[in-house]
């Protein structure tokens, strides 16, 4: 896929889904901005393998994406030293599973403050710009927890819904100046978000899946790139779900 004159800034790039969705645009020529509140070793191998992949250029933001503030000062730095802002994926997320009976009001305003008001900080941070430019391409990363009832992710299935629906309504609001605005429902996929999970919730994700395993994160990225392509101009308000049949 061919990024060759494009800014892609994504939140959460330093590992996981976010890393790969960075090193799929660097490959096609992008310059990319990480968002990412990772330690420093982390973010600097990210970095590296940005630069290696072919990134025109690369440069890590350390932020924390429920900060609204930031947002746009981060965005104003991107377009500044990169020279642009193209495309937006948020990516960054986490999660603190609890039943819902122990969650505490912490853990519920933590994971909503990451999840669903940090994707909103960086939408508003570049839609005047995309709006300027009169083209851009954003895409959230759901999750199929939005779709499902499964057990002690009662705050994290509700941030992945509401993205659903920020997608949608702001796909709306943006579709006239020519901005796509789009969600992939990824199923368990192989990062350090579910490394943290027990053997044996992942043995049934593997299962659960058509294929009998559950994805890379490089699986994932092909297709958040592929709607950050001119050939996904026409889709726009959309979820995907990449999960290899886990939610059938
Ligand atoms: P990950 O932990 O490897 O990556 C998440 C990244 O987000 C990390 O680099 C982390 O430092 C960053 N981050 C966390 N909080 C942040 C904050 N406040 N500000 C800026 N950066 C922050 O996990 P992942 O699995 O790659 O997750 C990426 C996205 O994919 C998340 O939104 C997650 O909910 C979603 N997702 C993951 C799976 C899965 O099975 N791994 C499935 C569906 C959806």
């Amino acid at each position: 896929m061919n990024f060759a004159d494009r800014v892609a800034i994504v939140t959460g790039g330093a590992s996981g889904i976010g890393r790969a969705c960075a090193l799929e645009f660097a490959r096609g020529g992008a310059a990319v901005a990480v968002v990412d509140v990772a330690d420093g070793a982390t973010a600097d191998e990210a970095e590296r393998l940005i630069g290696e992949a072919g990134a025109r250029g690369v440069f890590t933001f350390r932020a924390d994406v429920s900060d609204f503030a930031q947002a746009e000062r981060v965005v104003a730095a991107a377009r500044s030293r990169l020279g642009g802002c193209d495309i937006l994926v948020n990516a960054a997320g986490i999660n603190d599973d609890a039943p819902v009976w122990r969650m505490t009001e912490a853990q519920w305003d933590r994971v909503m403050g990451v999840n669903v008001k940090g994707a909103f900080n960086y939408v508003r941070a570049v839609a005047p710009v995309m709006r300027g430019a009169r083209a851009g391409k954003i895409v959230c990363v759901s999750s199929v927890e939005a779709f499902r009832g499964r057990f002690a992710v009662a705050n994290y299935a509700a941030s992945k819904a509401a993205l659903v629906g920020l997608t949608r309504a702001a796909a709306a609001d943006l579709g006239r100046e020519g901005i796509n605005v789009n969600c992939v429902a990824p199923g368990f996929t192989r990062t350090e978000m579910t490394k943290k999970l027990p053997a044996e919730i992942l043995e049934e994700a593997a299962r659960s899946s058509v294929f009998g395993r559950i994805a890379e994160p490089e699986e994932i990225a092909g297709v958040v790139a592929f709607l950050c392509t001119d050939a996904a101009r026409y889709v726009t308000g959309e979820v995907i779900r990449v999960d290899g049949g886990q939610l059938f």
